[in-house]
């Protein structure tokens, strides 16, 4: 991790939110290849997602109407449980401080607390189960105030009872201060869509099933941030709300949970490192009928990146009820009037852009010039995700290179994010490529003078074919775009 978070900011990825006043916990600025590999992310969720016929996008407005948190039970249940150190006041989140117990210190809460359950071996993959099946409610809360102890200070017996804590920040409308001006910055961006589901459908003259999508930001005052984008306080979603109609739920669940995951595989993701998590029926949110992660294998362990959710009728019946306008959908050819069910694909855009980055960083041994070999790091992430898709180096600066090398890089710069480079050997300016994972470099040599040839370097094979210059354009575009 701490590899990819300092490479991340030498190299312009991601930089710390106000870094030069000591940075603001849980927020992350884009540098500018972070950017561009962001928006490279953002823009291949967006046509795959909406460049179907039976998905719309919007853009909703971040703040929305207080009643929208109310009806969506944001204001009642977006809580986390959170404990206080009496001896240092660090605070934390109660399911956070359990879950990153080692597994022994978990066997050895079990074995407290059940002696006569646990007094054979476990196998590790139990602890972690039961654990999690009794370690719940006021069974935690005890837990955590007699047996944990703080990861700040070291004490145990210090924590405070649990107390609830809503994660939605709160700001005012207008210029009074007070309670009636209150409105909210959206914890999530589903319900944007879920309001303007009518809007929508009859704008677009959609039938169900159809699905609406978004990519916006969103903000939790998460209790405790760490590792990098993973947990922040401002971060960006991408969701997608599919109606159906309530009956064929369940198989389109199935078909958005293939289609979800198949994403991150065509993206390049390492299969191995993806995994489903269900959720437990008691873990189920309220509104839910069923629930899968899709949960990726960061160096801190698997963690959530996108949620599959059957939401039900829940959200819509609820809007309905809060806000006294209909939001059922008429079927004009059986004549059916219902209100539909929401399969929804809920993925973090800033989260998955950290997945992606992890999983392309690769350090290997490749040979030197000189006949030794060095480490090279490599970002071997695919090329439509590549902040540069191409680099272009004249071998040396005489002999008319430069110029050829230029005229090279004005005639792709229209068609794609390229970088000139004249300074240094050449092995090291493919290092330096290689880092931000650069698919292709592009260099004109002695030959280039002679047959108007160049070399093209693939990033990942380092292999290099020689192209001819009017068909540098045409192959990077089969390759790339
Ligand atoms: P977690 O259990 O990790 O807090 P969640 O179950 O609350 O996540 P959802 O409400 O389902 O998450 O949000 C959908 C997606 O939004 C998540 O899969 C994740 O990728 C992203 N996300 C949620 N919270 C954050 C955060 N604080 N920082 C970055 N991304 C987040």
């Amino acid at each position: 991790m701490e590899k990819i978070v300092s490479l991340a900011k030498r190299r312009g990825f991601v930089f710390q939110s106000s870094e030069i006043y000591g940075g603001l916990n849980g927020c992350w600025d884009f540098g500018p290849l972070g950017v561009e590999m962001f928006r490279n992310l953002k823009d291949e969720w967006w046509r795959t997602m909406t460049y179907r016929e039976d998905i719309e996008g919007i853009d909703a407005a971040i703040l929305m109407h207080p009643r929208v948190w109310e009806a969506s039970g944001h204001v009642e249940n977006f809580t986390d449980p959170m404990v206080d150190c009496k001896s240092c006041k660090a605070r934390y989140r109660l399911d956070n401080l359990l879950a990153d117990l080692s597994t022994k210190r978990k066997k050895e809460i079990l074995r407290s607390i059940e002696p006569e359950l646990f007094s054979g071996k476990l196998d590790d993959e139990k602890v972690l189960n039961e654990f999690n099946n009794r370690i719940k409610g006021d069974v935690a809360n005890k837990v955590v105030q007699t047996l944990v102890p703080c990861p700040n200070c070291g004490n145990t017996a210090t924590f405070t009872e649990a107390r609830k804590f809503n994660l939605m920040f709160k700001t005012f409308v207008g210029p009074v201060e007070d309670s009636s001006a209150v409105v909210y910055m959206r914890p999530e961006t589903a319900q944007g869509i879920y309001v303007n589901f009518l809007n929508v459908q009859s704008a677009s003259r959609q039938k169900i099933p159809f699905g609406i999508a978004q990519i916006g930001k969103a903000f939790r005052n998460e209790i405790n941030t760490k590792n990098f984008l993973f947990r922040t306080r401002e971060f960006e979603q991408m969701e997608m709300q599919y109606f159906v109609k309530p009956g064929t739920d369940t198989d389109w669940f199935e078909y958005w949970r293939s289609q979800r995951i198949q994403w991150y595989i065509d993206l390049g993701m390492d299969k191995q490192k993806l995994r489903w998590h269900q959720h437990e029926p008691d873990a189920l949110a309220h509104y839910a009928k069923d629930a899968y992660d899709i949960e990726y294998q960061f160096p801190f362990g698997w963690g959530e990146i996108e949620g599959i959710h059957n939401r039900t009728d829940y959200d819509l019946s609820r809007h309905e009820q809060f806000s006294g306008k209909s939001l059922k959908y008429f079927d004009d050819q059986t004549k059916e009037k219902y209100t539909p069910y929401i399969i929804e694909t809920s993925a973090g855009a800033s989260r998955s852009f950290m997945a992606f980055l992890i999983d392309s960083y690769n350090e290997e041994e490749a040979p030197t010039a000189d006949g030794k070999t060095e480490t090279r790091v490599v970002l071997k992430m695919h090329p439509r995700l590549a902040p540069v898709k191409a680099a272009i180096f004249p071998l040396v600066n005489r002999d008319g290179m430069p110029e050829i090398a230029k005229k090279i890089e004005k005639e792709l710069r229209p068609h794609m994010r390229v970088f000139y480079d004249d300074a240094g050997a050449i092995g090291r300016r493919y290092r330096r490529q290689d880092e931000i994972g650069t698919p292709y470099c592009i260099t004109v040599d002695s030959q280039t003078l002679e047959d108007n040839s160049v070399t093209i370097r693939d990033r990942d094979s380092m292999e290099q074919i020689r192209v001819s210059i009017d068909q540098i354009l045409n192959y990077l575009k089969t390759k790339i775009i």
